[in-house]
Formats: structure tokens, C-alpha cells, sequence
């Protein structure tokens, strides 16, 4: 083979246009290695899901005639890294050319940018993924500057030209948010649509994962309930159109604990498709877009909106502030937190209901949804000042869609502030108040989520105000806080004290709340 093509298992795009190309002289590689699964503990379900992903793309382009290597781990354990065997594979098959499609983390963008290999040149494609591309992104975003979503996203419903009407957007408004706020209250539970979940057999897989020893997080059921080829992924975003699209902005930010068999609630979970690439984001707008045309009004714009302005707004947007700001991005600790994360992160075993429930979700199926991953663990770490590399490397681990170019931005950004505000204008800070308005956690918790300061009292009451007062010269002149300070400090001094101990009990006893 004259050339020697190498597909990452986050590059599952069966339209890239290497597929148009002439066959022959062409062999693709996709390769389970220990590189990729031993940098953090990953969740099981995602180790599988990966390489079963992997596994069916190499096997659907050997049945369109491509000449395909696919090696398991049991091919690749003598390889130390992902340059070495790529330089073996080049000398064994006489390659004079490599080519690779540009990764989408800056830790393989490196490593393969890096290499150097004797008498082969060396050459990155686009990745073809995403709407915006790659160098149009210092178009919009500067380093460590501060670029509003919704300004981004404006720009990006005009250049792709996505729910317009000439300049104006449909339904004359641009973001429908202000309707995504609906708590789920007892008649809606029962009509959450139960979500698909795929029936596939990945023992084979889960064996050599297990007889490789690869440290892993989390619970594997008997069948594998996320998509792992390109049909699945299809399937799951037509019964996203036809059975959640109706409700998914406005139940977007609920939460609850009382619909176990529904717990993705009406939240695509695509998350692991667009991230593999199996679902291109414009197949999954447009699609997404046709069911809201053909409806009659079933879904109506506020929906539509919402979800339009996940993919072509939040998803495209962290990554560009991700790559403008890497490397540096990822160690900064503006709070200087450094607490560790409590055990119960890893076995749910907390009497915070919230926390409990968020945790044994993401160890059940390695998915939270966005609220769930934002306001509960999130919010948590942030108010006790979690070390924000322990934070990262729980995320980055736990949930199936997790890579760093979406997980980063995410976590050390948005929920935890780490960077004084490249994304968010204000810490995501809340007490128990917000969670109880959000979703029926409070409601048999252990803890009353009405107190403060007695040791029955919700941690979150507490760790709330002790934080806001923890960074108060940071934060007090942010104007979209400074009104919580003057609450504050309307308080009694003797109930802002009782307020503070309990909070420094709580920091004390972080692994007994
Ligand atoms: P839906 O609610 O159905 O949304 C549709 C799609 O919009 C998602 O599939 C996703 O592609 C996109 N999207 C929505 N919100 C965001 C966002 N904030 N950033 C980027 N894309 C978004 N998403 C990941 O894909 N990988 C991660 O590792 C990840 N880590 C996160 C960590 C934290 C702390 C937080 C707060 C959010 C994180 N997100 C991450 C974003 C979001 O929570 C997930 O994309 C979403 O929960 C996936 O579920 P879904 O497919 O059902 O999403």
C-alpha cells in the first residue's frame, strides 16, 4: 500500500470525503490501544461503546471493499504509544505516506503533529465534522477573551443560515430559553417516553477489556443500550424527533428521581453518536428541523430553537473556545480550589439525594443529563472548591460522550469557574433552593432542604454562602451578582456565622454528608 490511513475511534465519519477516493492503494487503520484507555479511568460502557463503534465501522467499510485494518488489543500490547505503532505499521506494509484526520484534542493533535517518520511523509486532513471549520475559528474566538454563546450562536443561525427568515429568525425571537424552565410536576411523569435503548451483545469485547486488566469505572448490564453502528445512531435520532423533540426545551432543565425507566427524561442522548461522529451535526439539525416542519404545530418553535441552539450554538462554540485556548486552558485555577473529590463520587453512597441519584445514573448508564451534570455534581464541586484536575479527570472518565475538546470547556469552565469567565459571566453557583425548584430530589432526601444552619439543613444551603463569601472580592463587583451580596449582608450576624459553621462541619465532613 502506498498510503496508510489512520481513523481515530472519534472519527466514525462514513461521509468523509477519504471514502470518495480510489481504493486500491489505500489501507485504514482503526486500532484498539492502551494509550487511549488507560490516560483517565474511563466508564466500561464507554471503553466498549468505543471500541464496538470501532468494530462495526471497520467491518462496514471492508464490505464496501476498502482494505481495512481493524487491530484489538490483543494485536496492539507490545505498542507503547499510537506513533509506534503507526511507524510499524508504515514499515510492515511499506507505506511512503500516512495520513491521519486532524483530532479533535489537543493531547493527539500534538502527539501526531509531533511525529516524524523516516523516509514517510506525514500528512492531516480536516476531520469534515463540524459546521464551522477549523481555521474559521480564530474568526470568532480570541484566547482568554470572553465571547457571549448567544452572540456566537446568532452568527452561526445567519452563516448557516439555520430557522431564518432572511435576516429575521423564525418566530421573531432568537432564543426561546425563558420557556425551557418547566418543572416536571406528577401528570408529566408519566408521559416521558421511555428512552430506546439498544439491545447489543458486547461480551466479546467487555472479555478482552476485562483479560487486558484496563482500569475501568462503572456498571455494564448483559446488553449494550447505546448506538454502536451508523443505523442505530439514525434510529435513535428519528425516535428523538418523533417522541422527544415535542417537549425537549421545555422539560430541558428538569430533574427527577422518580422515573427510573425514564431517565434521560426528553434529552436525545446523540451525545455519543455526534461525538464518535456517527451523526453528522447538520444530518442531525436538518433532520431534526424537517420533523419540526412536517409536525402541524406538534413541536413547536421554543423546541426546535432549544435543541438547534445545543448543536449549532453550545456544541460548536466550546469547541472553539477550547482550541483558542489550549494549552493553557486546561490548568487554570482562578479560585484555587483544591479540595479532593469525595469517595461517594465513585459509589453514589451519599445522603444527598441530589448528589445520589446523579451519580448512581452516570455509574448505571455513564449518562447525565445536562442539568444533572451542571447544577448537581457540578455545582457541588464548585461551591466546595473541588480541585478542578480531580473535577476534569471525574467527567472526563464517567460519561460516554465525554472527550476533552467538549468535556474541558464544560467542566473547568463553565461549572467551575476555574478560568475567571472565558465562558460564563458568573459562577454556576446555587444553594438547595434552585434544586428543589428544578426537580423532586428534596422530597425524601435526608436532608431539609428549607435550613440552613442546623445539622438536619441541606449541605448545599450552607456551602452556598459560604463560597459567595469565600470569593467575595472576586466576585462582588460582577453585576450579575453583587444583588446576592447585599441578601447576604441584610442577614443577622449571628445567622451568618451559624451559617458558616455549618458550612465549615460540612467541608470538615465532606465524606459523611
Ligand atoms: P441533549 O440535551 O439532547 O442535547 C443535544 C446535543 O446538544 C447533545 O448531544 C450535545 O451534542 C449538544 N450539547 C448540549 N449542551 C452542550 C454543551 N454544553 N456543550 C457541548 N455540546 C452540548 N457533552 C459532551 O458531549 N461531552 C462531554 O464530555 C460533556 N461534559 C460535560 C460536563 C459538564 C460539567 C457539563 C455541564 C456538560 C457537559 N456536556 C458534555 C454537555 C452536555 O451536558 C451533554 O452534551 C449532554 O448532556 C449530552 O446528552 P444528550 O445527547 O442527551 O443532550
Amino acid at each position: 500500500f502506498s498510503t496508510l490511513r489512520l481513523i481515530l475511534g472519534d472519527q466514525l465519519n462514513a461521509q468523509h470525503s477519504w471514502f470518495n477516493d480510489d481504493k486500491d492503494d489505500v489501507l485504514y487503520v482503526l486500532a484498539e490501544i492502551r494509550q487511549e484507555t488507560d490516560y483517565v479511568a474511563h466508564h466500561i460502557q464507554k471503553v466498549c461503546g468505543f471500541f464496538a463503534a470501532m468494530e462495526n465501522f471497520a467491518n462496514a467499510l471492508k464490505k464496501a471493499y476498502f482494505h481495512v485494518l481493524h487491530l484489538t488489543l490483543d494485536d496492539t500490547q507490545d505498542d507503547a504509544s499510537l506513533p509506534d505503532l503507526l511507524a510499524r505499521l508504515c514499515s510492515a506494509y511499506q507505506c511512503r505516506r500516512l495520513q491521519y484526520q486532524r483530532p479533535d484534542e489537543y493531547r493527539l493533535a500534538t502527539q501526531l503533529g509531533d511525529m516524524e517518520t523516516k523516509s514517510v511523509d506525514i500528512e492531516c486532513v480536516e476531520s469534515e465534522h463540524f459546521l464551522l471549520p477549523y481555521d474559521d475559528l480564530t474568526q470568532y474566538f480570541r484566547p482568554n477573551q470572553h465571547l457571549t454563546m448567544e452572540h456566537f450562536y446568532r452568527q452561526m443561525r445567519k452563516r448557516f443560515n439555520v430557522l431564518m427568515n432572511g435576516d429575521t429568525p423564525v418566530g421573531e425571537q432568537w432564543n426561546f430559553d425563558a420557556k425551557n424552565r418547566a418543572k416536571l410536576k406528577k401528570k408529566d411523569l408519566a408521559e416521558i417516553p421511555e428512552p430506546l435503548l439498544f439491545e447489543t451483545d458486547i461480551s466479546r469485547i467487555n472479555d478482552r477489556v476485562a483479560r487486558h486488566k484496563v482500569p475501568t469505572i462503572g456498571k455494564l448490564d448483559e446488553h449494550f443500550i447505546w448506538p454502536v453502528t451508523r443505523a442505530q445512531a439514525k434510529q435513535l435520532l428519528s425516535y428523538f424527533c418523533e417522541h422527544l423533540l415535542p417537549n425537549f426545551g421545555r422539560f430541558q432543565d428538569a430533574m427527577t428521581a422518580n422515573t427510573p425507566h425514564r431517565w434521560s427524561l426528553y434529552h436525545s442522548r446523540l451525545s455519543f453518536a455526534l461525538n464518535t461522529k456517527m451523526l453528522h451535526p447538520k444530518q442531525v439539525i436538518d433532520t431534526a428541523l424537517s420533523a419540526y416542519e412536517q409536525s402541524n404545530g406538534v413541536i413547536d418553535v421554543a423546541q426546535i430553537e432549544g435543541f438547534v441552539r445545543q448543536i449549532l450554538g453550545w456544541r460548536e462554540y466550546v469547541r472553539g473556545v477550547y482550541w483558542v485556548n489550549m494549552p493553557d486552558y486546561k490548568h487554570y485555577n482562578t479560585l484555587n480550589a483544591k479540595r479532593a473529590l469525595p469517595g461517594y463520587f465513585w459509589n453514589g453512597k451519599t445522603r444527598m439525594r441530589c448528589l445520589e441519584h446523579a451519580i448512581d445514573q452516570s455509574l448505571a448508564t455513564a449518562y447525565a443529563h445536562h442539568i444533572q451534570r451542571l447544577m448537581v455534581t457540578g455545582n457541588f464541586c464548585l461551591i466546595t472548591g473541588i480541585n478542578p484536575d480531580e473535577v476534569d479527570e471525574w467527567y472526563l472518565g464517567i460519561y460516554i460522550d465525554a472527550l476533552e475538546w467538549v468535556e474541558l470547556p464544560n467542566t473547568r469552565d463553565m461549572t467551575q469557574f476555574s478560568d475567571n469567565g472565558i465562558i460564563a459571566t458568573k459562577p454556576y453557583a446555587a444553594g438547595g433552593n434552585y434544586i428543589n425548584k428544578m426537580s423532586d430530589y428534596c422530597t425524601g432526601c435526608h436532608y431539609n432542604v428549607k435550613e440552613k444552619t442546623t445539622e438536619q439543613a441541606c449541605p448545599l444551603n450552607s456551602l452556598y454562602w459560604n463560597f459567595l463569601n469565600r470569593h467575595r472580592k472576586r466576585l462582588e463587583n460582577n453585576p450579575r451578582i453583587g444583588m446576592v451580596y447585599r441578601n447576604w449582608d441584610k442577614q443577622s450576624l449571628e445567622t451568618r456565622d451559624a451559617t458558616l459553621a455549618r458550612a465549615k462541619w460540612c467541608l470538615d465532613n465532606i465524606e459523611a454528608l
